[in-house]
């Protein structure tokens, strides 16, 4: 049998243990559980890892728990802008959507996007029509809404700040990064990544990181792998990370490991690039890399390999 695997993350940063209750972090665990199972039973009958990728990332972005889709935390204008990327390894071919208001799954109209647009990268209002062109869901703003995150909009909102999501506190050291994202390899040798999130709280509003840009925060490549980030993505879009870790796996020959450490543990360490990324190759092998306190991952494969874990 041909081996599959998907790997998921719903973001990484400063994750204490003394910053979740228990059943916060019960909840935590089951959210990704939900999700690792919604893209696996896709992919055990045999489907498309372009088709699991989007059911994980679909159940994270309606999990109000993480910075995607519901639970997108806010910008200075006090509103949710959301940026998501999908992308398949067998023809690279790629949709994503950057700073969207209202569309209920962003992950979704990048699959519209990549489909039936002819473009790969649509914004704002553009992106959303053509999600009402498509027949998508749009939802009024407090659908987004949660009252975490809009807490930790008033924290800094009068300052020239912008913080990773679930910052313990503004002043303090502790932050934690939001965006959700899965990679996965299918029986027919094809690896494909989805990344979505609701960037940073009070980034300034039209700030786009590095989940929307095909090769940063996100990338498929069937000759190499797929990846999805999670961090601060100023760093990650100078660093071009994702692309950086299949080149170094194509043009150096290096294994998935080694190339995601020496980007992750190495590069982006020397320019102060906190956060980490999720990925598989092409042989069912999958990382689950971070430079930060902890990332809330998960994994599961046909050798019956079934982990979740948030801190270090
Ligand atoms: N990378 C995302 C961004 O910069 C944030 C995150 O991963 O938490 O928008």
């Amino acid at each position: 049998m041909s081996k599959f695997t998907i790997a998921i993350h719903g973001g990484a940063g400063t994750i204490l243990k003394s910053m979740l209750t228990p059943e916060l972090e019960l909840s935590y665990h089951i959210g990704l559980q939900d999700a690792l199972n919604a893209g696996y039973h896709i992919l055990e009958k045999g489907g498309f890892s372009i088709d699991a990728v989007q059911a994980a990332v679909v159940s994270l972005e309606n999990n109000i728990l993480f910075n995607a889709g519901k639970g997108s935390v806010f910008t200075n204008k006090g509103i949710h802008e959301m940026d998501a990327c999908l992308m398949e390894g067998k023809n690279l071919e790629a949709g994503s959507v950057a700073g969207v208001r209202s569309v209920k799954n962003p992950i979704l109209l990048c699959s519209e996007i990549m489909q039936h647009s002819g473009h790969v990268l649509l914004s704002g209002q553009g992106a959303q029509d053509f999600a009402v062109l498509r027949g998508m869901e749009l939802l009024p703003e407090d659908y987004f809404y949660s009252e975490f995150r809009y807490n930790q909009w008033q924290e800094i909102k009068d300052s020239e700040l912008y913080l990773l999501d679930h910052k313990e506190n503004a002043g303090g050291s502790d932050k934690k990064f939001g965006t959700v994202g899965a990679v996965a390899l299918d029986v027919h040798g094809n690896v494909a990544a989805a990344t979505s999130t609701g960037g940073m709280t009070n980034k300034r509003y039209g700030r786009l990181g590095d989940s929307c840009i095909v090769g940063i925060g996100n990338y498929a490549n069937n000759k190499t792998c797929a990846v999805s980030c999670t961090g601060h993505g100023e760093f990650f879009i100078r660093s071009v990370v994702a692309y950086d870790v299949s080149c170094l796996m194509e043009y150096k020959g290096m294994n998935l490991k080694d190339a995601c450490e020496k980007v992750v543990l190495d590069k982006l360490v020397k320019i102060e690039g906190e956060g980490g990324l999720i990925a598989v190759d092409t042989l069912g092998s999958y990382e689950l890399c971070f430079n930060s306190e902890g990332m809330y991952r998960g994994a599961k494969t046909s050798d019956g390999i079934n982990v979740v874990g948030i801190y270090k």
